[in-house]
């Protein structure tokens, strides 16, 4: 079963051939990446008109690397998965546009796709993990605990009710004259500096269950630069290094302790082999990777962390995510629409209308 993937949702632009046999599993025969920071690092943020434009003109090229790179031609597919939504409107439209195209040309089924199903199910092409797994989502957009329970089954137990921490991260950096993305910048800053030096707020660890919130620890760590620059008229290094360090160990507590109760509520469901897995750009840091590791660990769970380029936006994932589908006999027609709003957990989505 061999299955081209396609990528469009935010900011980068991915088309990917991935293939499943029974014996061996899954296997990425290529993921062609291309990102679009120069475009907008002039407007401080992701343009969605800008990003739509550059994914239009980029997806052919795109497509036509990854089944080069595979060795693979159209004729030799057995379908086409396109990243159906949640993200920017426009960005979404271009790539199931250009799948459409594709299938309907090459007479191939469609599969759409949840963008956060392709992130979650990850673990299962790289570690062959089996449900039902823990799955952490901590990426710039997104921030959530999910117990999944099937390709098309999660059961979300909590999530950030304002910020995600990748963008706490990159507002961090920019707070602090720090190049974007802001993640690996404030990590390498935090090497230096005393995490113990600013005693940022660890919000909603008093109460119950697995919602987090970061806004307010960017409006702490503005008044403490600001405190900082007063006092010496200027940012010094090693008040840059510590903030980034206090930052970065006020995140990695909440998720530690959130990740601590989420796998309460998993482990009461008795899995076969429990597993916990990391998805989202900010499973790169590696103090938040340690410590949801060492709560693992703890409890007595597997850990389980992609590589990096799986974790971050990429199309082998919605191609993966495709086959899972598509194992199941799922497929979708010419009428797959885009949908800038498709939660995972199937209560939330019927709460919103969007059955199907
Ligand atoms: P989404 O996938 O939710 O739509 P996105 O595409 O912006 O959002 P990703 O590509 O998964 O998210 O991740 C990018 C985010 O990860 C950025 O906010 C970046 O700062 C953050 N990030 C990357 N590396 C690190 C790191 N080492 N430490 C912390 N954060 C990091
Ligand atoms: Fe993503």
């Amino acid at each position: 079963l061999t299955v081209l993937g396609i990528e469009s949702s935010c900011d980068d632009t991915s088309a990917a051939v991935v293939r499943w046999r029974k014996e061996t599993g899954g296997e990425i025969l290529s993921n062609v990446v291309s990102g679009q920071t120069e475009l907008h690092a002039a407007f401080g943020g992701v343009v969605p008109e800008i990003a739509a434009r550059a994914h239009a003109e980029k997806l052919d090229l795109m497509v036509e690397a990854a089944l080069r790179d595979a060795r693979v031609t159209l004729k030799e597919l057995d379908a086409i998965a396109v990243t159906a939504g949640p993200g920017l409107i426009g960005g979404v439209l271009s790539g199931v546009m250009c799948a459409k195209g594709l299938a309907a040309g090459a007479g191939l089924p469609l599969v759409g796709v949840n963008h956060l199903a392709g992130h979650a199910l990850t673990p299962r092409l790289t570690d062959g993990l089996g449900f039902p797994y823990l799955m952490l989502l901590v990426s710039g957009g997104h921030c959530q605990f999910l117990i999944v329970e099937s390709p098309d089954r999660f059961h979300r137990l909590g999530g950030t009710i304002d910020d995600a921490p990748g963008e706490a991260f990159d507002k961090t950096a920019r707070l602090l004259g720090l190049e974007q993305p802001g993640g690996p910048e404030v990590e390498q800053a935090a090497v230096a500096g005393n995490s113990k030096r600013f005693p940022f707020p660890r919000p909603l660890l008093d109460r119950p269950g697995c919602d987090m919130s970061f806004s307010g620890l960017k409006t702490a760590l503005l008044r403490a630069r600001d405190a900082c620059i007063k006092r010496e008229q200027g940012l010094r290094e090693q008040d840059r290094a510590d903030l980034c360090a206090s930052f970065q160990a006020a995140v990695a507590d909440v998720l530690a302790e959130k990740s601590r109760r989420a796998l309460a509520a998993y482990l009461a469901l008795n899995p076969p082999v429990p597993m916990m897995a990391v998805a989202g750009g900010v499973a790169a840091n590696n103090l938040i990777r340690a410590r949801l590791e060492a709560v693992c660990t703890e409890q007595g769970t597997g850990f389980v962390a992609p590589p990096l380029a799986l974790c971050t936006d990429n199309a082998g994932m919605i191609a993966w995510a495709g086959i899972e589908r598509f194992r199941r006999g799922e497929t979708d027609d010419l009428t797959l629409s885009a949908r800038p709003r498709w939660p995972l957990d199937t209560r939330q989505a019927a709460m919103l209308g969007s059955g199907k």
